[in-house]
């Protein structure tokens, strides 16, 4: 699924985080430590190489919401902005702090001119966020940054199952649908 909003793309696919040829940057759904995980940060890691655990060190450790650069390595793409999600139930409030990572990634991809991005669906694996919830915080965030962007043109976001793409497709169509509503009133 993909829609354009102000001449930006949003899409949804699914796949593996770590084969997104054609973007610029990848999003990296990170410990606080930087360090190789499993899940997204594993197939990151892996696919990048000891390159990229090597200048993690240096950045680590990060906070929940903060989003921090490094190259890509091995990647398909030049750069990976690493986000430490919320563990539901635990870091509070999660919607904020969800909320902080996707705007904190946008406005660094801003910052270093990046023209694409793709993001995996932070915090809905072992850090238990409900993927519907996340998806809506997601969504919600990317729509409130679009107007201040400038050099961001593609914003993909790539889901691991056809369960999690069906959701944040529904997602996604229900924000553009409040949004046409509400812009039809005024
Ligand atoms: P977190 O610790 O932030 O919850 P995870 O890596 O455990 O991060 O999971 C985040 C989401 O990414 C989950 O929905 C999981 O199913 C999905 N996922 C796992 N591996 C990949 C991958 N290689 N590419 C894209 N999404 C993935």
């Amino acid at each position: 699924m993909q829609v354009k909003i102000s001449n930006i793309i949003v899409e949804c696919v699914k796949g593996d985080i770590a084969a997104q040829h054609g973007f610029t940057a990848i999003v990296n759904a990170a410990n606080a430590q930087l360090k190789r995980g499993g899940g997204v940060s594993g197939a990151i890691h892996r696919a990048a190489g000891p390159g990229l655990e090597e200048e993690c060190k240096l950045l680590a450790p990060i906070k929940p919401g903060e989003a921090v650069i490094t190259g890509g390595y091995n990647l398909p793409n030049r750069y990976v902005i690493h986000c430490l999600g919320p563990v539901y139930g635990v870091d509070k409030p999660e919607d904020k702090i969800l909320a902080d990572c996707y705007r904190n990634a946008l406005r660094l991809a801003e910052k270093h001119q990046i023209d694409s991005i793709a993001f995996p669906a932070i915090s809905t694996g072992v850090f238990n966020y409900p993927v519907e919830e996340a998806a809506e915080v997601a969504f919600k965030t990317v729509m409130e940054l679009i107007p201040e962007l400038k050099y961001v043109k593609r914003i993909r976001f790539v889901l691991h199952s056809e369960k999690d793409l069906k959701i944040h497709e529904r997602a996604l169509t229900q924000i553009i649908r409040r949004q046409n509503t509400s812009q039809n009133r005024v």
